[in-house]
């Protein structure tokens, strides 16, 4: 049977987390296109996944706010590459979702190329964090978008989201699953962590791994 927890965060990183991301965490701007990006002048971290995956509800509870990241009402509304600065110290990246199938081929074309501009040459880039729905499991183009984050060398932790709605023995079958995704690709973590934005596991967890990558205070 895998483990889910086979790299505890420390009380001392849990700590640190609760603190970082008790501070504000403010809207900076939106990039449509890789020249309205904004200067990296911040350590960042980039959350990635399928539309309706949970990635705003995910970053609203990270963040303690309701409304930091909209909900999206329409799956794949956002198509922009939204900024968030926590406290000075850590950027919070939100990614549009990807996979959604009306969207038109050119809208789609134009993000993936924004995408693929950001994370290939930023700078500031720490970590991409790809959602994977826990009812859902990874598809084809969750693999694509592990294997752009491989071939750029992003370290990439995967989260499993809406893990309220699964029972534990699928929740251990998704991370069977997974473990082979994650153990073929450098750049991904081994760990992988459940949350669910809606009941508050694990979000405590992943705040104390990412607060790690903060810049100083
Ligand atoms: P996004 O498109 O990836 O930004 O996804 P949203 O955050 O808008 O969420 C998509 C849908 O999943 C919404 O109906 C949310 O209420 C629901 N959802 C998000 N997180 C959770 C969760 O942790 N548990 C459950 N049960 N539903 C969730």
């Amino acid at each position: 049977m895998p483990e889910i927890s086979d790299d505890t965060t420390s009380d001392q990183d849990i700590e640190a987390g609760r603190v970082l991301f008790a501070q504000e965490c403010s809207y900076v701007t939106s990039a449509v296109d890789s020249a309205s990006l904004p200067k990296p002048n911040l350590p960042e971290i980039a959350f990635a996944g399928r539309s309706n995956v949970g990635k705003s509800s995910l970053l609203n509870a990270l963040a303690n706010r309701k409304s930091l990241a909209r909900t999206s009402a329409m799956p794949g509304r956002t198509r922009q590459v939204n900024f968030f600065d926590l406290g000075g110290r850590l950027g919070l990246v939100d990614l549009p979702g990807y996979g959604y199938a009306q969207a038109p081929k050119q809208v789609v074309q134009d993000w993936t190329e924004l995408v693929k501009f950001y994370l290939r040459g930023r700078v500031s880039l720490r970590r991409a964090v790809v959602l994977i729905d826990a009812r859902v499991g990874p598809k084809a183009n969750d693999r694509d978008a592990l294997d752009l984050l491989d071939q750029a060398a992003v370290p990439t932790q995967l989260v499993m989201t809406k893990v309220d709605k699964v029972k534990p023995k699928d929740l251990a079958a998704l991370i069977e699953k997974l473990t082979p995704e994650v153990a073929k690709r450098a750049a991904v973590l081994d760990h992988m962590v459940p949350v669910s934005a809606l009941k508050g596991a694990g979000i405590s967890d992943l705040r104390g791994r990412l607060g790690t990558l903060a810049g100083p205070k």
